[in-house]
């Protein structure tokens, strides 16, 4: 079955007398071992998307399942918890903590998370997420010590470590070189190779060939699925 789906979902915003139909009737359904990428110019709703997929904002109308619960009409603090359990988040913009070193960052999740786990399993997980990156040798560093594509790559741990249902990720190579770039995408293509489920914002049609399954956005409108590969593991 589905990890997430929306159904019927629209989001409008209200400034003034003004209506913004940001996102319009929206069907989805998104398979676990799925690789999305979604994209389409700048205003077509990309950003409402990912924020309503990660329970950052509520529709307007319309549903949204995550594993099957409907979570469209939660309380703020419903949906944070819901979000520190299924969600993992990566940005452009890395949102990493400078005062905290590499590990710290890393270990964020799990610190607040409903499981309790031990400090032992915190050490273990974070260090398997950065040997998972190539970043087990820069735990005690500061993220401002490390390169821009090494950042990420904390990032991406970070997302890891409690084990979410799924990845969001928004334009992740964005603030990159093309060869920092590259290495963040090949990441993301082995952890969907290891069964990880990701929904990927891109504008780089490169890098949206790299999904199994590639939708559009227009006006908030969701323009079906280009170029439809098999999820290698569904
Ligand atoms: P994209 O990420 O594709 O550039 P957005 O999701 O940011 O698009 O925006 C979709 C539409 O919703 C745009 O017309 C934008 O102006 C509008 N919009 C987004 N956020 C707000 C907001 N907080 N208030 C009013 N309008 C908004
Ligand atoms: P990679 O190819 O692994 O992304 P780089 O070639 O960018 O790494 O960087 C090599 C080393 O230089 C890194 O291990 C990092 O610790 C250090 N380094 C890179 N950029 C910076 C920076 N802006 N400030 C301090 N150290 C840096």
């Amino acid at each position: 079955s589905a990890v997430l789906e929306m159904k019927g979902l629209s989001k409008v915003f209200e400034t003034d007398e003004l209506q913004t139909y940001a996102l319009r009737s929206i069907e989805l359904k998104v398979y676990s071992g799925e690789y999305l990428s979604i994209s389409g110019p700048s205003g077509c709703g990309k950003s409402t998307l990912l924020s309503i997929l990660g329970l950052l904002d509520m529709p307007t109308s319309g549903e949204y399942f995550i594993d099957g619960v409907n979570v469209s009409k939660l309380t703020l603090n419903q949906a944070a918890e819901i979000r520190n359990a299924k969600i993992g988040f990566i940005f452009q913009s890395f949102n990493l903590i400078d005062e905290l070193s590499v590990f710290d960052n890393v270990a964020l999740p799990l610190r607040y998370h409903h499981s309790k786990p031990s400090k032992h399993e915190i050490a273990e997980k974070v260090k398997a997420c950065l040997e998972k990156v190539g970043l087990g040798h820069r735990m005690s560093h500061k993220p401002s010590q490390l390169s821009g594509g090494q950042q990420q790559r904390v990032a991406i741990a970070r997302a890891l470590v409690a084990e979410p249902t799924i990845l969001l990720v928004d334009e992740p190579t964005g603030n990159l070189d093309s060869k920092s770039g590259d290495q963040v995408m090949q990441i993301l293509t082995d952890l969907n190779n290891g069964g990880t489920t990701i929904c990927m914002v891109t504008h780089d049609p490169r890098y949206a060939d790299m999904a199994s399954r590639q939708l559009k956005l227009l006006d908030g409108e969701l323009l079906g699925e280009i170029a439809v590969k098999e999820p290698l593991n569904a």
